[in-house]
């Protein structure tokens, strides 16, 4: 398949003859490659988005759902292809790819149903404090969007972006990961097959010039995007040229903490979850432990054991528990983290190495005692690194955790229940689980504060994302 840009309804061939390798980071070989839209695709897939932004935004919403559960509904069918591509262009173990899956249909479904409810919703009257006048608040999609999105879980950021934005009215062009584009475009197939009017969803696949031109292009109403700081940091400069609204989910070092009552086998399966699910490539990873002082020791036992017990391989391998680094630059990065953590002459309990190849696979890797100021307490490595240091008390704890140039999500394990709560209530990040890890509910909101990001996605947050409110005020019938 040559035709790869997904623009107006139909499957275009771009405009420019580069292609993108893709590659199976389980054993380093290229499995396909893709078109690289350019600048002037991008102009054609926003020009058929405004095309078909009047006719979209102005549909009844419940028939906007009827798509979206239709988008679900493909998904579902779908799911053994999708969750075998996921496997190879990921890396992802299969429960893990079946749990993207699960997510972006559940997203999809979430977002029929709110919008199902907008019409409804629409033109409702405000209290005013005197009887001079009415006003009444009208929700309005924002227009064309652009959507950018990482390699790391390619299928569900762009599910937490796409539906709400269609939910909302707006027409859509999504930029994929040049790492990872084989999943969305499955994603235009969808389009495609569910009959979804033309140039309401534009696709293109393409690197960091296709992104830098969507953000550049002057019809784009907003920019809403998942990646690193420093492209996010790019896309918030060049947004600032012109106003453009920007949402922004960005990185994260985020903690958990675990205090002494805790039952230490269920909190080692708490914190493994929050560090070598999709090998540790989570904005969301809990990659800083604090250990209350009186369990440490024997918590940090059990933990390097468990790690290193850890089944790291290809996805397909029976019992699979990790699979590779995505991408060679991401093992590389990695690598550097180690070499770092030695110069720094950090403690390893385990790992720290590259495992044999031909894949670009790491060990499960465990620092102990971490100064506060070393670069692997402090940056976000984006692997199954995990940094660990001490508190004494809650207050204690709290200070560790918080000081931090993030705040993306952060779990608490105690039998303590309140003081769970207290402590939640306490951290500053976006999401904070308690006795679970990285559990996530398309109701729930998504996003951090600090350099974690800017905006909320998910629940009626992530739709009011794609919205603007409007107020009429009109003297009352009577007055
Ligand atoms: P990245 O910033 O390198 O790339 C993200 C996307 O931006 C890609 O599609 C890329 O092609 C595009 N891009 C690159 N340069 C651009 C430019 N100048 N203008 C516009 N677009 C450009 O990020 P990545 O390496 O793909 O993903 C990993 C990062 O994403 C990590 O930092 C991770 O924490 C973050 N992330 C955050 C969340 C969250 O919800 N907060 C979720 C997933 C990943």
């Amino acid at each position: 398949m040559t035709a790869q840009l997904f623009i107006d309804g139909t499957w275009q061939t771009a405009s420019c003859a580069t292609r993108l390798p893709v590659f199976n980071p389980s054993n380093g070989e290229q499995i396909a490659s893709v078109a690289c839209a350019s600048e002037a695709d991008v102009e054609l897939a926003v020009q058929a988005a405004q095309r078909a932004l009047p006719a979209w935004s102005q549909r009844p919403a419940s028939e906007r759902a009827a798509y979206l559960r239709a988008f679900a509904a493909q998904i579902e069918a779908r799911g053994p292809q999708l969750i075998e591509l996921q496997m190879r262009n990921s890396g992802k173990p299969r429960h893990e790819a079946e749990l993207d899956i699960a997510d972006a249909i559940a997203t999809f479904v979430y977002y029929a149903d709110l919008a199902d409810g907008l019409d409804a919703r629409q033109n409702a009257a405000v209290a005013l404090p005197d009887s001079s006048y009415q006003a009444f608040t009208r929700l309005e999609p924002l227009g064309v969007v652009g959507l950018i999105v990482p390699w790391n879980f390619p299928l569900v950021t762009s599910a937490w972006k796409l539906a709400p934005a269609l939910a909302a009215g707006c027409c859509v062009v999504l930029k994929p990961s040049e790492l990872t584009p084989l999943i969305e475009l499955q994603l235009g197939e969808i389009a495609s097959a569910i009959g979804l009017p033309a140039g309401v969803f534009n696709l293109l696949p393409g690197d960091a010039a296709t992104g830098a031109a969507l953000v550049a292009h002057p019809q784009i109403a907003k920019l809403s995007f998942t990646g690193s700081n420093a492209v996010g940091r790019k896309v918030m400069q060049a947004a600032s040229a012109r106003t453009l609204p920007v949402a922004l989910e960005l990185g994260g070092k985020s903690p958990i903490l675990v205090f002494a009552d805790s039952d230490l086998e269920q909190a080692v399966q708490w914190i493994i979850a929050g560090i070598c699910w999709n090998a540790g490539q989570m904005c969301s990873a809990t990659s800083r432990l604090l250990v209350e002082e009186s369990i440490a020791d024997a918590l940090l036992d059990r933990l390097a054991s468990a790690l290193a017990a850890l089944k790291v391989g290809d996805p397909h391998s029976e019992g699979c528990e990790m699979g590779p680094m995505t991408s060679q630059a991401q093992l590389h990065k990695v690598l550097e983290y180690f070499a770092i953590a030695e110069r720094e002459g950090l403690q390893c309990l385990g790992g720290a190495r590259q495992l044999p190849g031909p894949g670009w696979f790491v060990a499960p890797t465990l620092y102990a005692d971490v100064p506060q100021d070393s670069r692997l307490w402090r940056e976000e490595i984006f692997g199954p690194v995990l940094c660990t240091r001490r508190f004494k008390d809650e207050a204690d704890a709290l200070q560790q955790a918080n000081a931090c140039d993030f705040a993306l999500a952060a779990t608490v394990v105690s039998a303590d229940r309140n003081r769970a709560l207290r402590v939640a209530a306490a951290l500053e990040a976006g999401h904070v689980w308690i006795n679970s890890a990285q559990v996530i509910y398309p109701h729930t909101s998504w996003g951090g504060g600090k350099a974690s990001g800017i905006g909320r996605e998910l629940g009626p947050w992530g739709l009011s994302a794609f919205q603007q409110v409007k107020h009429i005020t009109v003297p009352h019938a009577d007055s």
